[in-house]
């Protein structure tokens, strides 16, 4: 299995630290609003590599944070006259459910910034300890940048250049030893949440906690860490220079990023003010669409947003469902537990197209292709099962298109989801039930609703129902 590492700017072979155990971080969105259809990228893109690891048997342990404490989230609180946390556990929520409506597993450990000050002030003080890291007068904590030899490896950047980049920008009253030196460990101001530290009140910088929350969830060395371009530089490259050098260890083996969501040729973002949120997108559209449409481009790739992409996605998903649909309504009905011969034959062709499946995610994760193979699997299958096809044959290539479908995060069969309609008529024949006496069919009738999520309450106005 390749990877393309953003350190070496090659494809390598995956080798996990720990033989069939993968460890990955992936840096999670800043919570002051709802998430943005470029946000939802990673997530999506992540999510699908941590799936094929674990359809090719791999143990993934799946770390993302929420950034909970930063000067967006606190403009918002006062904005609203809220204490942060109100606006940052609003979004989290919030984001929860879009993540769940693309189908993005819950990670195995959701750690937030404000949870885990105590990590980051230890790290600081070794950092100090080491003299990796100096506190201003003021309290302010810099990392002492030059000091760390391979920064730069990662954005690849060279020291000089990034220092005549800064040049131009002396910002008066700091008292940074060096332009290029960042924040560990800001004062507060007034208003602001703060911890105590033995610098100063204050709040930590962006780049420490990540480094604190990989380590502290995942241990000082793990397989991939993983975000969007723009978090190469400077977050992540300040990531490796805190922990490489508190730990003395390479931080991450694989530094995997995402192209941008682009709209109109341009990023997607909160501050340029062109974004569609994920929940815009849920209003017109399952949320099964934007996972497709994520997943048509190689994730390298910059990816366009339009209307018609999102059309189109539509059409093809529904051509992944349609044949999902196939495939169940058959497996109800066929029989027989030997493969003909014929069907033998186009069992080698399903699995051939498993196989080019798996070529395409080896290749880093390259789903635009293992869609096509999903696509071609599809037409396969609508040719070859029908009325008579044996159970063996039906169950084998359903189980195989499933496997995956569901490594992209596709739902290849559709939800049964009751109709309103359907939930009123059963409401009334309950009704009817209870006012023949029969008690037995009225009970089975809530059961049965409630199987499906719908929550039936008697009220001196009728029943009401709910989804719950
Ligand atoms: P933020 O909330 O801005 O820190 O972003 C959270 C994650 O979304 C990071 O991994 C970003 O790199 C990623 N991201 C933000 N905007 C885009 C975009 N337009 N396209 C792709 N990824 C993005
Ligand atoms: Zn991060």
């Amino acid at each position: 299995m390749k990877i393309y590492n953003t350190l070496s700017k090659r494809k390598e072979e995956f080798v996990p630290i720990e033989e069939g155990k993968v460890r990955m971080y992936v840096c999670g969105p800043t919570v002051y609003n709802l998430i943005h259809i470029g946000n939802a990228r990673p997530m999506i893109f992540f999510d699908t590599v941590r799936r094929y690891f674990l359809y090719k048997g791999y143990d993934v342990n799946y770390v993302s944070n929420f950034t909970d404490v930063d000067d967006k989230i606190i403009r918002a609180a006062q904005e609203e006259g809220v204490d942060s946390s109100v606006i940052s556990e609003r979004y989290i929520v919030e984001c929860k459910k879009d993540m769940e409506g693309m189908n993005v597993m819950p990670a195995d450990t959701y750690p937030k910034a404000t949870e885990e000050i105590p990590g980051m002030i230890d790290m600081i003080r070794v950092l100090m300890d080491m003299g990796y890291a100096y506190a201003a007068s003021d309290g302010t904590v810099y990392y002492r940048t030059r000091k760390f030899r391979e920064y730069g490896k990662l954005s690849h950047k060279n020291l000089d250049d990034l220092q005549s980049g800064f040049r131009e920008i002396k910002v008066t009253g700091e008292e940074k030893e060096d332009p290029l030196d960042f924040v560990l460990w800001k004062p507060k101001k007034e208003g602001e949440p703060s911890w105590e530290s033995p610098w100063c009140d204050g709040r930590p910088g962006w780049h420490i906690e990540c480094s604190v929350m990989s380590k502290k969830y995942l241990g000082e060395e793990i397989d991939i860490h993983g975000g969007g371009e723009d978090l190469i530089f400077p977050h992540h490259e300040n990531e490796i220079a805190q922990s490489e050098a508190a730990s003395g260890h390479p931080f991450a083996h694989y530094w995997m990023h995402n192209a941008f969501l682009n709209i109109d040729g341009q990023k997607m973002s909160k501050s340029l003010g062109n974004f569609r949120t994920v929940r815009d997108i849920s209003e017109h559209y399952d949320l099964q669409v934007l996972r497709f449409f994520m997943l048509s481009a190689h994730y390298r790739s910059p990816l366009n947003f339009s209307a018609d992409l999102m059309e189109a996605a539509k059409n093809s998903l529904e051509r992944i469902v349609t044949c999902g649909e196939r495939l169940k309504d058959a497996a109800a009905k066929a029989q027989g537990d030997v493969m003909t011969a014929a069907e033998e034959e186009n069992m080698a062709a399903v699995d051939a197209l498993r196989v080019k499946f798996e070529e395409a995610m080896d290749d880093d994760f390259n789903t635009a292709d293992a869609l096509a193979a999903v696509f071609e699997m599809a037409r396969l299958l609508n040719s070859t099962v029908n009325e008579g096809s044996t159970a063996a044959y039906v169950a084998k290539a359903r189980g195989t298109f499933l496997a995956l479908t569901d490594v992209l995060g596709l739902e290849a069969e559709r939800k049964e989801e009751l109709l309103d309609a359907d939930i009123e008529a059963l409401i009334a024949e309950r009704t009817a039930a209870r006012k023949a006496r029969d008690f037995a069919r009225a009970d089975q009738i809530r059961a049965e609703l409630l199987e499906k999520g719908i929550v039936l309450e008697d009220t001196r106005e009728g029943v009401k129902w709910k989804r719950a």
